[in-house]
């Protein structure tokens, strides 16, 4: 008995060390899609030929590996407003650690010039004051960490023409403003939007350039918003499920008319919500 015990452990031992060595034979891969993304861009980084669990760091954004069948994939946002240029991607799986680099390519996104009444455009000292509390607010919310809430492809919140793109560059008066974050969905006073994943609702407020909104977080720093809405059928702290009726298009805040601005960010990382919506995710 004692004999086929010491032989039963000492295959265990040999299968292990089979094991150790076929993992150790697979070549670590890093593969980004795109593999040349510009500012505003969404990647998907695909990492092979290692043990789990994977970190990484895209330099100082933290980087949430999913473990799938013979990889390990992320989500990386790239800021609208990085630099073309070429940044460090550090991962560190259990058994090896990869540098990398990803290199940010120049994209080209239209540019706007208007001219507007004066008063439309200079905001009172009050209102300043305001619109500076808010967005300081909203940018507190961006660091936290929080567990995956999402699950699978992200879907759209309100389907309809497209009357302003992610990434234009006004310049009113002369004066270059913040570049578009988001994208203006043309629909009607009224009309539904639907959470476009699993999350939960972090904020819910009425500020001045905005209006009624809705910031809804879907964990490992993936947040989608929600401006300018006439009706908000959420609380923050809720939990919503995909495809859930959140709030009423509307025309409150800055807003000329009925339209749904909706936006994402990506650890911080201001990106083309159309982008978000296109990706496949297990
Ligand atoms: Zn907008």
């Amino acid at each position: 008995m004692k004999k086929i015990k010491i032989v039963l452990i000492a295959l265990a031992i040999l299968s292990m060390g089979g094991l150790a060595a076929a993992a150790e034979t697979a070549t670590p891969n890093v593969l980004l899609n795109p593999d040349k993304p510009g500012p505003g861009d969404i990647v998907i980084i695909t990492v092979t030929g290692v043990t789990g669990p994977v970190e990484g760091k895209f330099g100082d954004k933290k980087l949430y590996f999913i473990p799938a069948k013979d990889s390990f994939t992320a989500v990386l946002g790239v800021d609208l407003f990085t630099e073309p240029g070429t940044y460090m991607l550090h991962i560190a799986a259990s058994d090896k650690v990869l540098s990398n680099s990803v290199t940010v390519v120049q994209k080209k996104y239209p540019v706007q010039r208007l001219t507007l009444p004066k008063d439309m455009v200079e905001l009172s000292p009050e209102n300043e004051a305001r619109a500076d509390r808010e967005q300081k607010k909203v940018a507190a919310i961006w660091p936290n960490e929080t567990e995956r809430i999402w699950n699978g492809n992200f879907i759209n919140p309100r389907e309809g023409e497209i009357s302003t793109r992610f990434g234009l560059r006004r310049i009113i008066n002369g004066i270059t403003k913040n570049p578009h974050s988001g994208v203006d969905v043309a629909a009607d006073e009224g009309q539904e939007v639907y959470a476009p994943n699993y999350g939960t609702v972090t904020l819910v407020d009425d500020q001045f350039f905005s209006g009624n909104s809705v910031i809804l977080d879907h964990g490992q720093g993936i947040y989608t918003m929600f401006f300018h809405l006439s009706k908000v059928l959420v609380k923050e702290g809720q939990q919503v499920k995909k495809g859930d009726v959140i709030a009423h298009v509307g025309s409150t805040g800055r807003s000329t008319g009925a339209h749904l601005h909706w936006g994402v960010r990506v650890q911080g990382a201001r990106v083309d919500p159309l982008l978000l919506i296109k990706l496949k995710l297990e």
